[in-house]
């Protein structure tokens, strides 16, 4: 590695930044560093990097202060590990290529069918829900798991959206319950199978075991995300992998599998793909969040089987092991139903971030010595050259505290959420800003966090949450428009009042059906006094859920 970019310091003690790529999928915190993916920092002369790190006074980390989030620009933040010119130009001519190839892949006029997965039949423009033993056994267990398939009223890609291949990580799992809310797939919502043009694969929790007893293993004892596409006659796992693969993956056109970090550590929101497959990017960019690390998968992965048989396929990490980050959730839920924009498999236009980081590598901060952490960042925290990032002390040796210290602008792509340290644990995984971090400092909350562009607004799953009034009461004397109307303009004539009866019908259609706000007396006055003169319904206002917002007005 590079000893020349140490850059710790308070008292004497130093650490070294090991520059490694990170796979979560790779694992525990044991063996974060896979030595194959390996990038390095080049400081941008030796002596400014050595001076840095005898220098290193630590200062408290600084708040920036707050900024508002600036309209796009053309600049472009850099990143240490931006993607080489090479790495680029390969990029470049994949999707060239696969523009070139411009197949209509998928006949949208032509008829849908019947879809049948493991023998269930889901037919067109309905969702069914059903369970899938992992093991075909007699004896013992089998583990069942839930599956949801969306068979669309049109034709189109099949996207599978995996969760739950690590047990303990329940961002995937919480996502894909909200994904199948009736919030969401109700008439008119934005998974109504109706609506849906292809086929929507959704498999909340594939590691059941490991959900149930919180591990990310099965209980042989191996990561399912090492064994794909596993064998039939292979170890526990394997036969795992094996029927998930054969049974539940194959015939994706697409994957989006959702995780987070191993226990001990927390991730910010991110997708990890390898860019120069073209149908990969497009779903990595299609998700529509800033931060895309360009790597190559690990061996056994979900991602590299499904790649290397022609699936586009990301991982999306927000969040940790063991809990729930909400906001990881949103942001996981916002990206799939980006994806499904994107590829027009549901309507609606995808959201994108302000720009991009596309990063090719990473740098994890490691503690130098044992003790006691103190985190003073989190995930997403933004810091810059010399802000103190943790504080290690040890009840064994009172009155000594080690500081580690950014050695360079950056974000924190995932820290450390486990208090105990020993020397060389990474504390905090980190992508160091090259230029325009005023760009990223844009993007900031008051506590220099990064927000996440789809983290912030309502969770669209809450959309139930929104008030509505009843109006409760009946319609007497026939159907309400009508009945109203001809009462209306039987009792005051034709005298230009006809728009004023059909607003006053509006408003009542209005009462009933629309999330508009208040049960305050003025409305119900207002809704009394527009219907002078007819004698059919006399309806009651009351409030069926909580506060108000802002009066009604009657042509409202
Ligand atoms: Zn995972």
């Amino acid at each position: 590695m590079n000893p020349s970019t140490s850059f710790i310091s308070h008292l004497h003690v130093g650490s070294g930044i090991r520059n490694v790529m990170d796979e979560e999928e790779s694992g525990a915190s044991t063996s974060d560093a896979t030595d194959d993916e390996a990038v390095s920092i080049e400081p941008e002369n030796k002596q400014n990097a050595e001076k840095s790190a005898s220098s290193s006074t630590s200062k408290p980390r600084k708040k920036s202060p707050k900024r508002k989030p600036k309209t796009p620009v053309k600049r472009k933040v850099r990143l240490a590990h931006e993607l080489s010119l090479k790495r680029r130009r390969i990029i470049r001519a994949a999707m060239d290529d696969h523009k070139a190839e411009h197949k209509d892949e998928w006949d949208r006029s032509a008829g849908v069918k019947t879809h049948t997965l493991m023998r269930k039949r889901i037919k067109p423009g309905t969702m069914r829900s059903f369970s899938i033993p992992l093991l075909e056994t007699n004896l013992g267990e089998s583990w069942n798991i839930p599956v949801t398939v969306i068979n669309g009223s049109r034709p189109g890609p099949t996207v599978t959206i995996s969760a739950g291949i690590h047990g303990d990580e329940l961002t995937g799992p919480s996502a894909c319950s909200h994904l199948l809310s009736s919030a969401m797939t109700d008439p008119g919502r934005s998974l109504d199978p109706q609506h849906v043009a292809g086929i929507i694969r959704i498999l909340p929790i594939i590691n059941i075991p490991g959900y149930r007893n919180m591990q990310r293993d099965f209980p042989d004892g191996r990561d399912l995300n090492r064994e794909f596409p596993g064998r039939a006659k292979g170890s526990t796992t394997s036969r795992v992998a094996y029927r998930v693969w054969n049974d539940l993956i194959v015939g994706s056109d697409y994957i989006v599998d959702l995780h987070s970090a191993a226990k001990g550590r927390s991730n910010m929101p991110q997708v990890r793909t390898y860019l120069s497959d073209a149908h990969s990017n497009i779903i990595a960019k299609a998700f529509g969040i800033e931060v895309i690390l360009d790597s190559k998968p690990p061996r056994g992965s979900l991602r590299r089987v499904a790649m290397e048989n022609g699936i586009g396929v990301v991982t999306y990490e927000g969040g940790g092991a063991d809990s729930l980050d909400q906001e990881a959730v949103q942001v996981a839920v916002n990206g799939v139903l980006n994806v499904l924009r994107t590829l027009h498999v549901i309507p609606g236009n995808p959201t994108r971030p302000k720009f991009r980081l596309l990063a090719s590598g990473s740098s994890w901060l490691r503690a130098s010595e044992g003790g006691l952490l103190d985190m003073y960042v989190e995930p997403s925290s933004v810091v810059q050259k010399g802000d103190v990032v943790a504080k290690i002390t040890d009840p064994g040796t009172p009155g000594l505290a080690v500081d580690i210290v950014a050695p360079k602008d950056g974000l924190l792509i995932c820290t450390a959420t486990n208090p105990f340290v020993t020397a060389g644990n990474p504390v905090g995984h980190f992508l160091p800003l090259e230029k325009h971090l005023d760009l990223v400092l844009g993007q900031c909350d008051e506590e220099s966090r990064f927000i996440v562009a789809g983290s912030e607004e309502e969770p669209v799953w809450r959309e139930e949450d929104i008030d509505e009034i009843s109006l409760e009461g009946e319609w007497s004397g026939g159907s309400v428009d009508a009945e109203w109307r001809t009462e209306w303009l039987g009792s005051n004539g034709n005298n230009g009042k006809e728009d004023e009866a059909a607003d006053a019908n509006e408003l009542l259609t209005k009462s009933i059906k629309m999330p508009i706000t208040p049960a305050t007396p003025e409305t119900v006055e207002a809704t009394t006094t527009s219907k002078k003169g007819t004698k059919t319904a006399k309806p009651a206002a009351k409030t069926t859920t909580k506060a108000t917002t802002k009066p009604a007005t009657p042509k409202d």
